[in-house]
């Protein structure tokens, strides 16, 4: 059995912030930043690809009252949203899980992606290719 099964099943302690028939949210045992909240279905599901649609509304769903439980608590008005799928992606506990990250301004989390000019040759194929 997976770390967050085990604690889903209460076999391993969690300070769990909100739970519901679906979902369990609990403190990151690394606090990125203060508040770090991971966001898990009760359903063992490795990764996005494996959500079907009522885990995946309810994870939001529980994002939502997550975000909003932070914001009221410790005064966060930044937050991320962010998951990984796949070890290449960083994921290292093959249970989804969404984490809910504050951002207070001063910590060494960068997500900016690298703006270049558009290549709409690419983006034009790359399109064709998805949708045909
Ligand atoms: P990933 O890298 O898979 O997206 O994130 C896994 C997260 O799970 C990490 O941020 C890590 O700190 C957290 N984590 C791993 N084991 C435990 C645990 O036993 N308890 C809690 N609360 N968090 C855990
Ligand atoms: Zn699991």
């Amino acid at each position: 059995m997976c770390v967050f099964c085990k604690i889903i099943n209460n076999e391993i302690p969690s300070y769990t912030i909100y739970e519901n028939d679906y979902v369990k949210c609990f403190l990151d045992i690394s606090q990125a930043t203060k508040g770090h909240t991971l966001i898990v279905p009760k359903k063992h599901v490795e990764n996005v690809f494996a959500l079907d649609s009522i885990e995946a509304s309810e994870v939001m769903k529980a994002a939502v009252v997550v975000a909003n439980l932070l914001k009221t608590k410790l005064k966060v008005e930044n937050i991320n949203l962010l998951n990984n799928s796949g070890s290449l992606a960083g994921q290292t506990v093959m249970h989804f899980h969404l984490h809910v990250l504050p951002r207070y301004g001063c910590d060494e989390i960068d997500f900016h992606q690298v703006e270049h000019e558009p290549n709409f040759v690419e983006l034009d194929k790359l399109y064709k290719s998805l949708i045909n």
